[in-house]
């Protein structure tokens, strides 16, 4: 068996896997602390919209009504016809322009200071009679227009205050919602690769890990795997690789053993306890088919002499040309097997009695007219005797017996002859 234990290279799975979860994780964490960021500059501005910009708001928009009102208290004074009322208008403008509201804002305080002035003028001039306050009406004109605009200007700063936040919390929503499309769209890439990856570093491997396990054996060739980047899958692949080789081997072992066990050794057949087994069971095919079968017996002649005289070495060379003979003569669905000592048995399956003792015959002379070499030069001549029965209708016991008989029969008459055990059913 070649050495199957060839070093791993490769990566452990749970590091591979590991260095993937790290990755993303990293990928992901930077992502989340972006989106916090970004998410931080909302609330900062939304809660400076709330706490300063608001109130801003609130501030600007009561300046301009302050405003509003010196502009009104202002047309007031001219068309009001009674001192009085003049009185009051001109008290509620000085109210206003010392209002903080106003204070606080320079331009709109110098205004309303510049109408107070002009206005407190106007009223003295009109204790003084009513037909002077008309010079004065085309100047308050210029004034209130001009009370107008800077209404419009506070307006528009309130206003501008608002969307400049505005712009920049939307700004920075917009920024949260292209990164958070961008997370989203990384976290289904690197799902899609840890499944790419697991599919194919994992799951594929242990696929065919199981494929090849359904179907190990030893008529399969030796299992082939893709290659794997995973060290554990590579070492089962290459335990089921060992494992494989393994089955061969026991298996290859196993016929040897078999071989060995079913053979005798001298001459390589049969020997008799296999011959039984397999005999039988063609014997039991025949009969269920009532096909013809006949089983012999044979035994070589005086060879107890021929080891006396030529030496037990010689005998087991007998034996063995025996053996060459027998099996060269016969056909490849005959049986046969060394009995015993130097006795044979034989099954011919498909032959009647009458075919099997003309084979039988021709093996006989054949062996009778043979001179045997032995290895010290000598020549030696052997003969056998064979007795034969039909097997088609008892049991191979019972038909070996008869042939035994037959055999026996050989023998009393004179040895190196064929004898057929009479037919009709054993008692
Ligand atoms: P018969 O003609 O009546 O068969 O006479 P035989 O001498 O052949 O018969 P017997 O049974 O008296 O002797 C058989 C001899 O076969 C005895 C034994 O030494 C020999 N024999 C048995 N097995 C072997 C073997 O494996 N090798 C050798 N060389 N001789 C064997
Ligand atoms: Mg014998
Ligand atoms: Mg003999």
């Amino acid at each position: 068996m070649p050495p199957l234990i060839a070093p791993l290279k490769g990566m452990h799975a749970g590091r591979a896997f590991g260095l993937l979860a790290f990755v993303f994780l990293l990928a992901f964490g930077v992502a989340v602390v972006q989106l916090a960021l970004d998410q931080q500059r909302v609330i900062d501005v939304t809660s400076r919209l709330q706490e300063q910009t608001v109130p801003e708001i609130i501030r600007y928009q009561r300046l301009a009504r302050n405003l509003e009102q010196i502009r009104q208290e202002g047309e007031r004074i001219f068309a009001v016809s009674t001192q009085a009322a003049r009185q009051q208008s001109l008290f509620v403008v000085t109210l206003i322009a010392s209002h903080p509201s106003v204070l606080e804002h320079p331009e709109s305080s110098r205004l309303a200071r510049e109408a107070e002035r002009f206005l407190g003028e106007v009223v003295r001039q009109a204790a003084g009679g009513e037909a002077r306050l008309d010079a004065y009406h085309a100047e308050w004109q210029r004034l209130a227009a001009r009370l107008d605009n800077q209404i419009d200007d506070v307006s528009i700063q309130g206003t501008n205050l608002a969307s400049t936040d505005l712009k920049v919390a939307t700004s920075a929503m917009n920024l949260a919602r292209y990164k958070l499309m961008l997370v989203l769209v990384l976290v289904g890439l690197f799902l899609l690769a840890f499944i790419i990856l697991v599919r194919r570093h994992l799951i594929y491997p242990l696929q065919r890990i199981d494929q090849a396990l359904s179907t190990l054996s030893t008529e399969q060739p030796a299992p082939q795997f893709g290659s794997s980047r995973m060290l554990e899958i590579q070492a089962v692949e290459q335990s089921i690789r060992e494992h494989h080789a393994l089955l061969i081997q026991n298996d290859e072992t196993r016929q040897e053993l078999e071989q060995l066990a079913n053979k005798d050794g001298l001459t390589g057949l049969m020997n008799r306890r296999h011959f039984m087994q397999v005999a039988e069971l063609e014997l039991q095919r025949a009969q269920r088919y009532r096909r013809p079968v006949t089983v012999a017996m044979a035994d070589l002649d005086a060879f107890k002499k021929l080891n006396d005289t030529y030496g037990h070495a010689a005998g087991d060379l007998v034996l063995r040309i025996f053996a060459d003979l027998v099996h060269a003569a016969m056909r490849q669905s005959d049986l046969v097997c060394r009995y015993g000592g130097e006795e044979f048995a034989f099954l011919f399956p498909e032959v009647t009695p009458e075919e099997a003792s003309r084979l039988a015959e021709r093996l006989r002379a054949s062996l009778a007219g043979w001179d045997i070499a032995l290895p010290d030069g000598r020549a030696v001549r052997v003969t056998v005797s064979m007795g034969l029965a039909d097997a088609s209708e008892c049991p191979i016991e019972i038909a070996l017996k008869r042939a035994d008989d037959a055999l026996y029969e050989a023998k009393r008459l004179g040895r190196n002859r064929v004898e057929l055990a009479p037919g009709g059913r054993p008692a």
